[in-house]
């Protein structure tokens, strides 16, 4: 989706490797083994920090997971960099993976959005903003420059989700680069 917008994409499996990008994408897949090698690798500590440097992130589906301050169903380790609590696995086995029409507040409106074995919000702060929902829940949210969804959004052809974190990644290296 990335290259598909024209961004150039690189891995982050280290991390002096966060110098070298703008804005870092937390995939889907296993949170659990995410959490193994993060902790591993040590990159929890660092990859707070690249927030902390006001630098955008977006957590997809086990990226979203790996982003909220609680987790549930089990509770696990997270980064703590968004303030809601997330139930993994949230639909059961009847609607592990499903595709559905969600509403969102971006130009465009409504958007498909893919979940497999996907989590559900189940609380947000104040301060996390919704930007799509399906029967009022949240499935996509946004507190400052952190993003997540609980669904797939490289899944499909609508670049609107990736759109809008790209937008916020250019945003921070242009107030990073220094006047010549
Ligand atoms: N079920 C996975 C988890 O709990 C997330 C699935 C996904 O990323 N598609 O970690």
């Amino acid at each position: 989706m990335l290259r598909r917008i024209g961004i150039e994409a690189i891995e982050v499996r280290r991390a002096d490797e966060l110098a070298q990008v703008d804005g870092l994408i937390l995939p889907g897949g296993e949170s659990t083994t995410m959490v193994k090698f993060l902790t591993g690798e040590n990159l929890l500590e660092p990859i707070r920090q690249f927030a902390g440097e006001g630098k955008p992130i977006f957590g997809t589906c086990a990226g979203a997971i790996l982003l909220a301050r609680e987790v549930t169903n089990p509770p696990q380790l997270s980064l703590g960099l968004l303030d809601v609590s997330i139930e993994r696995n949230g639909y059961g086995r009847q609607l592990d993976s499903h595709i559905a029409e969600v509403a969102t507040s971006l130009a465009g409106g409504a958007m498909e959005a893919v979940f497999i074995r996907a989590p559900r919000f189940t609380s947000l702060a104040a301060e996390v903003e919704t930007l799509a929902s399906i029967k009022g829940e949240p499935v996509f949210v946004r507190q400052g420059k952190i993003f997540a969804a609980t669904f797939h959004p490289e899944l499909t052809d609508d670049e609107r989700a990736h759109r809008l974190f790209i937008e916020q990644a250019l945003k921070h290296q242009q107030q990073s680069a220094v006047p010549s």
